[in-house]
């Protein structure tokens, strides 16, 4: 039965969920988990019934648009039979995975095979060395071959995600823009934002989407800027003659929360609302007590009913989210 469009108290459509399917990973990112940091047991997290269920629901609601992350996504096994599944139900429009990578040579086929439309993977340094120290792994070699297998199964655009920690990669922003002219590579700079308890960030670790523009406009030249797809946080640029594009995302300085379409599920089956907010509602306790579709539709709109109207973190605060963000999903 479909029901009224999904909207929250301040008239944004939602219309696409990002869902985490585990909280495992198998990188160690030092921003991004915690050495503190248990992954649930596999009956604490969403199964692929209870995924599909939920799917079929947010669908009546008028949710088009799902992307599978985590933790690390691929880690999860069959991920491409939750793919089909989902790209099966009547009234999703894409589908798309955010990974890091290092399992992608071996799965990129078989995932663009299930329907997969889209994939960004996150790569925050191009150097050996420095991977090693950021995500506690040596598979640098693995993500590059992952990179050259999701062109090579079709994926087009392939995103890469870099997230710019001051001290850590900045020194490698016009390295990674260089790419674009070599490559169709979509590279879209991420501001660090405050989410972990743990993590070490601070807004001076932070490297605005404007200071990363002009340190490429500086070394690299002009920047135009180009239309984003309806919807995307990015602001868009393309250097003279490039392959690929530029995008920045500036979620801490230029928040773009007045065009929030999204909500999120969180692997242990929490609808969180937005990413920066540890507000959160329990659907694992509603799909395993048996709920009706009707319940799970009314606790979604309760919770999109109140999404705030903006994030409450500041770039210059040092208030963060509580949970780290392999858990909740980037
Ligand atoms: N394992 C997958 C991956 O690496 O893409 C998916 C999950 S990961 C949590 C998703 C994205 O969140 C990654 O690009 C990661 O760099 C990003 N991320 C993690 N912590 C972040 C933070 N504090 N600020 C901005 N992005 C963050």
């Amino acid at each position: 039965m479909f029901q009224p469009a999904l909207q929250d108290g301040h008239n944004r459509r939602v219309s696409y969920v990002r869902i985490s399917v585990t909280d495992r990973c198998n990188l160690r990112c030092r921003y991004c988990s915690s050495p503190a940091f248990n992954s649930h047991f596999r009956e604490e997290i969403l199964s692929y019934e209870e995924i599909v269920r939920l799917v079929r629901v947010l669908v009546t609601m008028g949710i088009d648009k799902v992307r599978l992350t985590g933790g690390e996504p691929l880690t999860r096994r069959h991920l491409d039979t939750l793919v089909t599944q989902i790209a099966a139900i009547d009234g999703i429009r894409d589908i798309s995975l955010t990974t890091n990578g290092v399992l992608l040579e071996e799965l990129a086929p078989t995932l663009k095979a299930a329907g997969l439309k889209r994939i960004n993977i996150s790569l925050d340094t191009l150097r050996r060395d420095r991977f090693c120290e950021i995500t506690g792994r040596d598979y640098f070699a693995r993500v590059q071959a992952g990179i050259r297998h999701a062109f090579k199964a079709g994926f087009d655009p392939v995103k890469l995600n870099v997230v710019v920690m001051r001290g850590v990669n900045d020194d490698e922003i016009v390295d990674f823009a260089r790419l674009t002219l070599e490559y169709p590579l979509h590279i879209r700079f991420i501001e660090y934002m405050p989410i972990g308890s743990t993590s070490d960030w601070s807004g001076r670790k932070m490297v605005t989407g404007a200071e990363v523009l002009s340190l490429i406009s500086a070394d690299l030249g002009r920047l135009e800027a180009v239309a984003a797809a309806p919807g995307s946080p990015a602001r868009l640029y393309r250097l003279d003659r490039a392959l690929g594009r530029i995008g920045v995302i500036a979620a801490m300085s230029e928040h773009f929360c007045a065009s929030c379409n999204r909500i999120r599920v969180t692997a242990d089956g929490r609808l969180r609302p937005c990413l920066l907010s540890d507000r959160e509602f329990d659907l694992k306790g509603l799909l395993r007590r048996g709920a009706g579709d009707d319940e799970i539709a009314a606790l979604v709109r309760r919770a999109v009913a109140g999404k705030s109207v903006a994030h409450a973190m500041s770039c210059n605060a040092e208030r963060k989210c509580a949970r780290v963000m392999a858990t909740i999903g980037g």
